[in-house]
């Protein structure tokens, strides 16, 4: 799976991984992303995204031998069949509990009196990521058996769990199961990634001194450090996340209401703590405060910075 920021690396940089694993396939997110796509990676590339007659990137891939288009819709079988020419290399998606694309299982059955008109590679069956596994798994379970009554095809899961995926794919036999796999793939050992910002500047402060593009006073006697990372490179945005518990969500109000009395705290590290931002982050650089009391750390110094791959922008990645 490649999509978006490619979790991070960019998607030129996961093709090249997914070529040297040897990999067969890679699924992209977007029809735009699968055309961009194509410069990278020879191999099959799945847009996950289903088709849409209305999306003219997706009509103009129909075709292309390297792609392989979703289809969730039986009305969109039909559109595609009437576009003529060579038959389209598909994936038929199942609708599941996540309720996104996808047939009903009773509407299955009508896929085979279009199964002629297409190069059908398989059903795609999307679970969803939190709730009774069981559940999911005896869910995946009927809603492949039921596909592969109507079109004998791979099964192509997503967010099935691996040990359950292994289970099925070997009772299925070989060649005749798929897992999509990103953010385990990409981002499975936090371990192994570092990510930092570089000090740019220090200056010292007084307390109430007017700083920064909003001219607001210091929080105190300290120092402003000036760190590389702004809001193009995803620094002060947060991806909405599900506060599952009260606790968390006790969390969240508290600092929703320092954000709201104009703190917060930001993500970089100096010397072992999350740092405050003087102000709101700029566009490639954001104005920490650091109390007079902490020793400042030097400029060209690495700062530990935690960021959500998913949604950062780095200006350099370095692998090593
Ligand atoms: C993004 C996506 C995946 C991969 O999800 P990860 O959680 O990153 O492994 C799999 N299937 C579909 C349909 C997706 O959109």
């Amino acid at each position: 799976m490649a999509k978006g920021n490619g979790y991070g690396f960019g998607l030129p940089r996961l093709a090249e991984e997914a070529a040297r694993l040897g990999l067969p396939s890679i699924a992209v997110g977007t029809a735009r992303e699968a055309a961009a796509m194509r410069q990278h990676f020879g191999g099959d590339i799945v847009i996950l995204q289903p088709w849409d007659a209305g999306d003219r990137v997706a009509v103009e891939l129909v075709h292309d031998p390297q792609i392989i288009t979703t289809v969730s819709r039986i009305d969109d079988l039909e559109a595609l069949a009437s576009l003529g020419g060579q038959p389209p290399r598909i994936l038929v998606e199942v609708l599941t509990a996540m309720c996104r694309h996808g047939l009903a299982e009773d509407e299955l059955p009508e896929v085979a009196a279009w199964a002629d008109r297409f190069v059908i590679e398989g059903w795609t069956i999307h679970l969803p990521m939190r709730g009774d596994s069981d559940r999911h798994r005896l869910a995946a379970d009927q809603l492949g058996r039921a596909a592969l009554q109507v079109v004998d095809a791979p099964l192509w899961f997503s967010h099935l769990p691996t040990q359950d995926y292994l289970a099925l794919a070997a009772r299925l036999g070989e060649g005749r199961a798929r897992l999509r796999m990103g953010t385990k793939l990409w981002l499975g050992d936090p371990g192994a990634l570092k990510v930092t910002a570089t000090v740019l500047d220090v200056h010292p402060v007084r307390r109430g001194q007017k700083i920064g593009y909003w001219q607001r006073p210091a929080m105190g006697e300290g120092t402003l450090v000036v760190v590389s990372g702004g809001t193009a490179n995803g620094i002060g945005l947060e991806a909405p996340n599900s506060a599952k518990t009260w606790k968390s969500r006790a969390v969240a109000l508290a600092t929703g209401a320092l954000a709201a009395a104009g703190q917060a705290l930001s993500p970089y590290t100096i010397r072992g703590e999350k740092r405050w931002f003087a102000e709101p982050p700029h566009m490639q650089s954001s104005l920490l405060f650091l109390p007079a009391k902490v020793d400042p750390p030097e400029i060209g110094d690495e700062l530990p910075v935690e960021v959500r791959n998913t949604i950062a922008t780095f200006d350099e990645t370095v692998f090593s």
